[in-house]
Formats: C-alpha cells, sequence, structure tokens
C-alpha cells in the first residue's frame, strides 16, 4: 500500500529494478560492472576549463530560460546548416531528461496515446504516464528492427506522438535510413508528432547518422551533452522542432527547471568544439569486442550505435539470468526493466577493456546452466 499523500500519478513509476542492481553495486567488493549508461572516458579538458572558467567569472546566476545565448546561436547555426526549416527553434534544456518531460507534458492530453518501441528507454513510459497518456507498445523483437506496417496499425484517432530512439538504449540498435524515412512520412501524412530523441547520435559506428527531421520538417528532436561529452552530472541538452510547440515547452521550462545550470552551459559551447573521434573509434572497438566475445554463445544483435548489447537469457528467464550474473559479481540490466518482455538482458559496455573481458568471461561460464 503507498502512502496516502501519494499522488496517482507517480504510481506509473517503478524503478525499483534498476535502483536494485545499483543499490547491489555500491555493497560489492569490486564488481563487473556493466550496468552503468555513461560513458567511461572523462570530461574533455578544455570543457572542464569552460565550466571552471565560466564559475571564476561569475556565470552563477539564472541564464535566460531558452539557454545562454552563444550556445543557442552555435547549435541554431548547426541545426540550420543541416535542414533549413523556416520554422525550427532551438533551446536549452535541463538535460534530454529534461527535454522529455517538457516535449511529453506540452503535447500529451490526458488520455492521448503515444507510440513507443518496445524495448524502450525507462523514462518514456513513466513520463507519457505522468501527462496522463497511454503508451501504445509495438514490440520489435528479435531483431528490433522498425516495422511500418505494426506502426501505421497501431495509429487512433487518439494517438498523438512517437516516441523514437535511434541508436537505441538498452538495444545498441540504429534503424536503417529507409525505417527513419518511412516512419518520417508516416508522421507527417498521419498529422502525429515524432519525437526524436537523439542522444546517441555521435556514437554510430557503421553508417552516417539519420534523422527523421531530414525528412519531416515537423519532427521535434531532443539531444544533449551528457552521453557525447561525458557529462551526464552536468545537465545541458536541447530541443529543437516547430516553433509554436518549442515557444510551448519554454513556456513550462520556466515555471519547472527555470534554465539549464549556467555554467555547464557555457562547458557545453566549448564542448561543441571538441573533436570526440578518438573516444567514438574507442568505442567502436569495444562493440567489436564484446560482440566477438558473446557471438558463439549468445542470440544477439549486432548493435550500430550507443554503447550498448541485447543479448537472448541463454536460459531461464532474463530476471533469473541476472541474479545469477549478480551472484557472480556481474552487473548487467535485466531486460523487464525496459520492455514488456523478460528474456533478454542489457549490457554496458562503457568500461574498460580489462571490465569487459572479465564480463565476457562470466557471462561464457553462464552460457549453459550448471
Ligand atoms: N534518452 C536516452 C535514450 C537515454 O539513454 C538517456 C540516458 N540514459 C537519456 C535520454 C537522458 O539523458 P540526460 O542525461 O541528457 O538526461
Amino acid at each position: 500500500m503507498s502512502h496516502p499523500w501519494i499522488a496517482d500519478r507517480i504510481q506509473h513509476f517503478d524503478s525499483s529494478g534498476i535502483r536494485k542492481v545499483f543499490d547491489l553495486a555500491a555493497t560489492m567488493t569490486d564488481p563487473i560492472n556493466l550496468s552503468i549508461g555513461q560513458p567511461d572516458f572523462p570530461v574533455p579538458e578544455a570543457v572542464q576549463e569552460a565550466a571552471i572558467k565560466a564559475i571564476r567569472e561569475g556565470k552563477n546566476g539564472y541564464s535566460p530560460t531558452q539557454g545562454i545565448a552563444p550556445l543557442r546561436d552555435a547549435l541554431t547555426d548547426r541545426v540550420r546548416s543541416q535542414y533549413n526549416h523556416s520554422t525550427r527553434q532551438l533551446f536549452i534544456t535541463s538535460g534530454t531528461s529534461g527535454g522529455l518531460v517538457l516535449a511529453l507534458m506540452a503535447l500529451v492530453n490526458p488520455g492521448d496515446e503515444v507510440i513507443v518501441f518496445d524495448p524502450y528507454f525507462v523514462m518514456y513510459k513513466s513520463l507519457v504516464g505522468l501527462a496522463g497518456g497511454k503508451c501504445v507498445m509495438i514490440d520489435t523483437y528479435p531483431d528490433f528492427r522498425i516495422d511500418l506496417e505494426k506502426v501505421t496499425a497501431a495509429i487512433t484517432p487518439r494517438t498523438k506522438a512517437i516516441l523514437f530512439n535511434s541508436p537505441a538504449n538498452p538495444t545498441g540498435v540504429t534503424a536503417s535510413a529507409e525505417e527513419i524515412r518511412g516512419l518520417a512520412q508516416l508522421a507527417a501524412e498521419r498529422n502525429i508528432a515524432l519525437i526524436s530523441d537523439e542522444i546517441y547520435s555521435l556514437f554510430n559506428y557503421d553508417e552516417p547518422f539519420v534523422s527523421p527531421a531530414q525528412f519531416n520538417p515537423q519532427t521535434i528532436v531532443i539531444d544533449g551533452f551528457s552521453k557525447s561529452h561525458a557529462m551526464t552530472g552536468w545537465r545541458v541538452g536541447w530541443i529543437h522542432g516547430p516553433g509554436e510547440v518549442i515557444q510551448q515547452m519554454i513556456k513550462l521550462q520556466q515555471y519547472t527547471f527555470v534554465c539549464a545550470p549556467q555554467p555547464a552551459q557555457w562547458a557545453g559551447l566549448a564542448a561543441l568544439e571538441v573533436d570526440m573521434r578518438r573516444e567514438i573509434d574507442a568505442y567502436r572497438r569495444k562493440r567489436d569486442r564484446i560482440v566477438a566475445g558473446l557471438r558463439e554463445h549468445y542470440e544477439v544483435s549486432v548493435p550500430g550505435g550507443a554503447f550498448y548489447v541485447f543479448p537472448k537469457a541463454p536460459w531461464g528467464t532474463a530476471d533469473h539470468f541476472v541474479h545469477k550474473a549478480i551472484e557472480n559479481k556481474l552487473l548487467i540490466i535485466p531486460g523487464s526493466i525496459f520492455s514488456g518482455r523478460d528474456t533478454h538482458f542489457r549490457i554496458s559496455y562503457a568500461a574498460s577493456d580489462a571490465t569487459i573481458d572479465r564480463g565476457l568471461e562470466v557471462l561464457r561460464r553462464l552460457a549453459t546452466r550448471t
């Protein structure tokens, strides 16, 4: 029974599963931690220096709600050179998560339906619920591809938005240009808001990154510095999309997050100048390392991006299998956290090669039930 003061809307949230793994990690000595969704490389030196400089120069107060002008201008220039949509506007958010909250709160009415691809990033279901909406899940197993026929069949008069994420958390799968074009055109034809979570756009290993905004000028794009520059704790992201929608989100930010942390916004401006190719290349090699180590023993879709793989549990339920892994000091996340199914598990390879190898050794041992 929940406490009598707790509002109904919060009942949609269940963070118990993922928290359990993190709590366990805190109590274990020398765990093999492949559970964390953040890069293992440091924040680039120039970005650290920019934050320190901003703090020392007294740039510590509120910034305009829509973000400091130099960062907004730099990102707007970049977006304009990519898309040249006349009504596209951009503002700075408190992380990508902050952007997701604003987008869903600004768009979803109680009873509206939001199409989400299962498996999905944990927040999507909770945030749609918080807005009073209902997720209509599209099952993408076993290869985690977008099936446009399924999407078309899921659309009803109540469909307000589609939440799309490629490269994806938790699978690491990147949608093909054809899938993305099809989804973008479908959303445009049916006048449904397409929200594209592009936080892993830099971690794209095999093909150039493709955004649905290339095919649908009304696409709402959410992005941020958390993953690309290892700035997860700094809380800076951005959104761009149709001006009228963006203005409503800015209004809501004014009364909720107020602004992204100002020193971190100056750091973000410096981050735009930093070449991350070396880090991305290293993550491509980590992807290859983990896939090569798993392939023989596990059913796994080769991920084209992000820093996750999502193999099938070789026996039992995924929850049971993950339990066994944790008993062997290997921290991974059960797929049921991200899905209606309890069959797969998420590995994050944002870790040192030595940790990845230790993890692979445990996974090889656990591949057959003893
Ligand atoms: N979207 C996805 C798909 C993510 O994986 C994450 C972080 N795990 C976020 C959004 C949130 O990122 P941020 O730190 O910018 O809030």
